[in-house]
């Protein structure tokens, strides 16, 4: 079975993330693809994010009906700031048959031997990386193995998202018509 896990902070969650979802399912033919809301990123400390029960409606409704994704809360469940190695090795523990895969976006790759206890992590799971555009193609820093995806580039960010509302711009397309009715009717960001 391959398992796809797929954390960040979905602050707000956007049309970037669901591309990533939709290449990561198609390109390594996953079973189940997890999204893993953060409760607190460690590379984000000065963030204080929407709250959490927020970030995790936003997720459902962008979500709904897509069967081969599911939300996992257990980083908001603990609190505190989200390590990815605690993740997944709660998956490792739970699926010991599955093949991991963590999604990350190609910002993210250079600075992967920061993450907390790299080594264990980098042999608990495969790193599987998509492009986004701005962001130039990088090697996995050793330990790490994994590949890089064609995934369907897209230059959206939740901090453009953000910026968007602040400046009363339209959000649809850029995220899912139901969250951006939700983000507007919490007068979150603005
Ligand atoms: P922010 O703008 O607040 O930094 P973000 O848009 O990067 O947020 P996160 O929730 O922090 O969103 O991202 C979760 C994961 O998804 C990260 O690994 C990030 O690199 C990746 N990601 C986010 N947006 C894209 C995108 N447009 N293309 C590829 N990967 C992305």
């Amino acid at each position: 079975m391959k398992l796809g896990l797929f954390g960040g902070s979905f602050d707000p969650v956007h049309l970037g993330h669901l591309l990533v979802a939709q290449a990561a399912i198609e390109e390594l033919g996953l079973d189940r693809l997890f999204f893993i809301p953060a409760a607190q990123s460690p590379f984000k400390p000065e963030n204080q994010p929407a709250p959490a029960a927020r970030r995790l409606q936003w997720l459902r409704l962008a979500l709904a009906g897509k069967t081969n994704c599911e939300i996992d809360d257990q980083e908001i469940k603990r609190g505190g700031v989200s390590y990815t190695i605690e993740t997944v090795r709660d998956y490792a523990k739970r699926f010991p048959q599955a093949e991991l895969f963590y999604l990350i976006g190609a910002d993210n790759t250079a600075k992967l031997n920061e993450w907390r206890e790299a080594g264990e992590l980098a042999k608990l799971a495969q790193f599987v990386v998509t492009p986004r555009p701005g962001e130039a193609p990088v090697n996995f820093p050793a330990p790490f193995r994994g590949r890089t995806l064609k995934g369907f580039p897209l230059a959206v960010s939740s901090s453009q998202i953000r910026g968007r509302v602040k400046a009363g711009l339209p959000l649809e397309p850029l995220v899912p018509s139901p969250v951006a009715e939700s983000i507007r009717a919490a007068k979150l960001y603005t």
